[in-house]
């Protein structure tokens, strides 16, 4: 388990692969509504440093509320969400997007820009980085995801899993501490599927701390540290991935993992 691990090797002997010091989250109490309607209920959930959390749960459940929660794209109505201890509504919602990165199913890339312009304009607005040093960071965060080569593409010209890289890499050039994945695979042709998995898979090696929403329960069983199983807006239940899927407790889980599976 994950805090096997960290118990095992203390972070000042981290291996050298360990490339980011992702943060930890704690969401207490978390309701939001849309209008009159509830769409989350009391939700909890801990994330600890350098994991990943796997959210599965039926369509309309609340999974991607959650996550627009968790970057303040909107916010609950009680409850709270701490983000390494501090809470996310005592900061600027633009400051809070910054350090918990959001990728989404239909990438929103500029499509008018090539892939490296898509990179170092949010690299000189967000982070004010001068042209010369936007551009050297997006480099190195394409040649991260394997697409140097083909910075100079625009998302056009770059097939569905080049361009889910791009917005990954977009998305870890303004260094996060957190990543959230909403359904990232959900569009992409199958052929395209596991090379972006495999990238997340790797980001998850690498330390950085996510949250993925995902219809992938091959990836969920193999690459979570704790599976999260959502139904009408709460959590129904967390665990490993063993105890989630080879040892469901609840009638719900059953039946969803009976759909799925
Ligand atoms: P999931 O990602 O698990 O499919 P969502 O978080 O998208 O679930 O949706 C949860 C509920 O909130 C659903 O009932 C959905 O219809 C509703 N909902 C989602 N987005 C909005 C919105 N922008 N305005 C009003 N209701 C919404
Ligand atoms: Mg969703």
């Amino acid at each position: 388990s994950a805090v096997a691990r960290e118990a095992a090797r203390p972070a000042e002997q981290a291996s050298p692969s360990k490339q980011y010091k992702g943060g930890s989250i704690k969401v207490r109490g978390l309701d939001m509504f849309y209008g009159d309607h509830q769409v989350l209920r009391g939700v909890d959930l801990s994330v600890a440093p350098g994991t990943v959390t796997c959210l599965i749960g039926p369509s309309g459940s609340g999974k991607s509320t959650l996550l627009r929660c968790l970057n303040r794209l909107v916010d609950g109505r009680s409850g709270d969400i701490l983000l390494d201890g501090r809470s996310i509504y005592q900061e600027k919602p633009d400051t809070v997007r910054r350090r918990v990165g959001m990728v989404f199913q239909h990438f929103n890339l500029f499509p008018d820009r090539t892939a490296l312009d898509n990179l170092t304009l949010a690299l000189r607005k967000v982070r004010g980085l001068s042209t010369a040093e936007a551009k050297r960071v997006a480099e190195a965060r394409l040649a991260e995801v394997g697409l140097l080569e083909r910075k100079d593409f625009r998302p056009a010209n770059l097939s569905g899993g080049q361009q889910q890289r791009v917005a990954i890499a977009r998305a870890l050039a303004m260094e996060p501490e957190v990543m959230l994945f909403d359904e990232v695979t959900s569009a992409l042709d199958p052929e395209l599927v596991k090379g972006v998995l495999n990238l997340m898979a790797d980001l998850g090696r690498r330390g950085m701390t996510m949250v993925v929403v995902t219809h992938e329960m091959a990836f969920a069983r193999k690459v979570a540290d704790q599976v999260v199983f959502m139904d009408e807006g709460r959590v129904i239940e967390a665990g490993s991935p063993g105890a989630i899927f080879d040892d469901p407790q609840s009638a719900r889980l059953k039946r969803f993992l009976a759909e799925v599976l």
